[in-house]
């Protein structure tokens, strides 16, 4: 059983040698700890900080392109390397090193395939009470889109499984923390969460510059992830809210009409038409992206195969075994089909 620590770092050259200590060197159950670093476009030392203290694999890009980019960047490579578990935390030692035994415990026990590590937000004392407040309204709408009970979703600190690493994918561009767990309800996925502690703040966050900026992506971040998984619940709703007051307005109009008292009313009749067409055209909205949601399946699990292909060498070995990798014989058979033919 082989684990790889992930941490994704943009110029941490300050705190990442302490985020690095901190992390355990032993686990029970787990046979080889890995250390992986994501540089993602660092300007200063913090290759040169990881390499010094000896992390295995260092994945490197050649300008800032995100943590969303850099997380996927690790988990890809951990399958690569072979990682059974992939545990993702921080490069400024937000979260207790020790806790990580915690966070891959349900995994080891074959009770779930991601694990979540729950901050305890509330006490956390360098959280402003508006950060505190959206953090749980955050979950809170997460846990609706997802179907999920889990109470942290913004918490980086977690730990996959093998084989949920291979389902993951992240097409936002800012944070995977969100999109990632309802993702991971929707495809059904073992899910859950455990508390583990926190440490002192070393830095102010990177990805929160200002309060108005973390407001702003939150937001989008959630509409986009509610759109993109659930397009025909939501904008069922929000089109049926014009439709049914449109229409209100036009049995309203039709009372006149059938009193013969229409005219000096025909401005509520083109009011009632617009809504209800506004109406009608957000669901019709929401159900072609529920067609789309489908398509979106169908590319997930090709995917998924692909990195099962790629990574699992044993795997495409038993396939080619089970004779049902031949894809270049079906086609010199055809081929030869086709001859006897003619
Ligand atoms: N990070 C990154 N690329 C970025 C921004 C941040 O790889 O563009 C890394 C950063 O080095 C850290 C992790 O993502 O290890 C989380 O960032 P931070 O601690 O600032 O976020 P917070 O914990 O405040 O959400
Ligand atoms: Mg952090």
């Amino acid at each position: 059983m082989k684990l790889i620590i992930q941490i994704p770092c943009y110029n941490e050259a300050e705190t990442l040698e302490i985020a690095l200590n901190d992390l355990p060197k032993k686990i029970d159950g787990i046979d080889k700890i890995e250390y992986m670093i994501i540089n993602d476009g660092s300007t200063d030392d913090t290759v040169k900080v990881a390499a010094a203290w000896g992390v295995n694999h260092i994945v490197s890009f050649t300008r800032n392109k995100g943590l969303a980019k850099a997380f996927m960047a690790g988990i890809e490579a951990g399958l690569s390397y072979g990682a059974d578990i992939i545990v993702n935390t921080d490069a400024d030692n937000q979260y207790c090193g020790e806790d990580i035994e915690k966070l891959v415990k349900p995994i080891l026990e074959g009770r779930a395939d991601i694990v979540i590590g729950e901050r305890p937000i509330d006490d956390t004392p360098h959280f402003s009470w508006l950060k505190k407040k959206l953090q749980h309204f955050g979950s809170w709408v997460v846990r609706k889109a997802s179907k999920t009970g889990i109470p942290d979703a913004p918490s980086g600190f977690r730990a996959f499984s093998r084989e949920a690493a291979m389902h993951i994918n992240v097409v936002n561009e800012y944070t995977y923390t969100l999109e990632t767990i309802v993702q991971a309800g929707r495809n059904k996925m073992a899910i859950t969460s455990v508390p583990i502690r926190t440490n002192p703040e070393l830095r102010k966050s990177r990805l929160f510059g200002s309060m108005g900026g973390y407001v702003k992506r939150s937001m989008l971040t959630i509409l986009r992830a509610l759109l993109m998984y659930r397009s025909l619940a939501v904008l069922s709703i929000l089109g049926s809210i014009p439709f049914l007051i449109g229409f209100g307005i036009g049995i309203n109009f039709l009372t006149y009409y059938f009193k013969h008292q229409a005219s000096g009313h025909i401005q509520s009749l083109i009011l009632a038409c617009t809504l209800m067409i506004i109406g009608f055209v957000t669901i019709v909205i929401g159900m072609l992206g529920d067609v789309l949601s489908a398509n979106r399946k169908l590319i997930e699990d090709v995917q998924y195969h692909v990195r099962k292909l790629t990574y699992d060498e044993s795997d495409a070995e038993v396939w080619k075994e089970a004779g049902s990798l031949k894809i270049p014989e079906c086609i010199s058979r055809e081929d030869s089909d086709y001859a006897d033919d003619e």
